[in-house]
């Protein structure tokens, strides 16, 4: 018997090295992390209060409902609590979604570059993947709607998109979903949500009552800088949240994960203070790659996708050396680009040198 990755060819995933273990091979004292797009601020004092406050609580199971998280998701959100399912980050929320809709016989539509789990999670279903190339960067919703036929289960919309950092309309998207047919679940990945600044960005939250095939993904990972904690989650009508919760396993989110972001969601203040961070270090970037011509995709995101004209891979390696670690644009289907998180004031210019002396 042939276990079922082999039979499908997938690769285990590799981790980056321990930034300790790379300090110590490259003989360097300070490494600065710009390649997974997570907070670098952290997250809320309130969110680390709340963990500290909860350390002795480890011989007891997590709440499989995570019922106060929930109460304090569904009022932000002002949805009811069943429209609502946490994963382990939305990695898995992912995971529920292609377990419950997709199998041999079936396929499901993404755009191409986007975010890996997607296709990962399709394939281990064995649904058939059909990738529709960006346009200019931006999915294009035309062509993802002529690929949809009687077996599609799921589309996705990565909004914004991993790794372009670009966006869809409202306009273009409410168009869309009233295109789509209604045997197919549209999913709008919206783990960046809280870093856009785009004023035409779809309000997607209070439509799903109106469009019942429509799931909205969040995560706790980027701008609530819990990560570490793995919370994500789906928002979607009540009975499609009912059709997946079957799949979720009991204590999906361990006790620390679910206190956090409950106390990191109620601290919306620091929210806006790191998303104005954000804006101020984008503008860096965007100064930063005009003065060297260097073509980028504007990103509503905390990263940017930069065309560097030099191996991704390479570039990669040498700023390694000088103590950043980015995302080579190769594996991202961008082959001469490099993913870079925004990071603080004075990492971004330090990168800048690094680059400088790099390209
Ligand atoms: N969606 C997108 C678009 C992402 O970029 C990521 C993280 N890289 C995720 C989902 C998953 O994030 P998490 O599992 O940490 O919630």
């Amino acid at each position: 018997m042939q276990p079922k990755a082999q039979l499908l060819g997938l690769p285990s995933y590799q981790p980056g090295k321990p930034i300790e273990e790379v300090k110590k091979e490259l003989g360097l004292t300070k490494i600065v992390k710009l390649a997974s797009n997570e907070n670098p601020f952290g997250a809320s004092p309130k969110a680390s209060k709340a963990i500290k406050k909860a350390a002795g609580e480890t011989s007891v199971y997590p709440d499989g409902y995570a019922r106060q998280l929930r109460e304090s998701v569904a009022k932000q959100l002002q949805v009811d609590e069943k429209q609502l399912i946490f994963g382990n980050g939305s990695d898995e929320v992912i995971q529920f979604l292609c377990r419950t809709f997709l199998e041999k016989g079936t396929n499901t539509v993404t755009a191409h570059p986007t975010f890996s789990q997607y296709k990962l999670n399709a394939t281990i279903e064995g649904a058939e993947i059909r990738e529709v190339p960006l346009k200019d960067g931006v999915h294009d919703l035309d062509a993802m709607l002529d690929a949809i036929d009687e077996n599609t289960k799921i589309v996705w919309v990565c909004n914004p998109n991993n790794p372009t950092g670009t966006y869809v309309s409202e306009d273009s998207f409410f168009r869309f979903l009233d295109q789509v047919p209604p045997h197919v679940i549209v999913v709008s990945d919206e783990a960046y949500y809280e870093y856009v600044t785009a004023a035409d960005y779809p309000k997607t939250v209070p439509l799903l009552e109106r469009y019942k095939q429509l799931v909205v993904l969040r995560t706790f990972s980027k701008a609530y800088g819990l990560a570490a904690l793995r919370v994500g989650f789906g928002v979607a009508s009540k009975e499609l949240i009912s059709y997946l919760e079957p799949v979720r396993p009991p204590f999906n989110n361990v006790t620390f994960g679910q206190i956090a972001a409950a106390s990191a969601i109620e601290d919306q203040a620091f929210i806006a203070e790191c998303v104005e961070k954000n804006n101020e270090g984008m503008k860096q970037f965007e100064e930063f790659c005009q003065k060297h011509q260097l073509r980028y995709f504007p990103s509503q995101a905390n990263f940017l996708l930069i065309e560097v004209g030099l191996d991704g891979d390479e570039v990669f390696q040498a700023l390694l050396r000088e103590g950043f670690i980015v995302r080579s644009g190769n594996p991202l289907g961008y082959p001469n680009s490099i993913r870079i998180t925004i990071g603080k004031k004075e990492d971004n210019a330090a990168l800048f040198e690094a680059l400088e002396r790099v390209l």
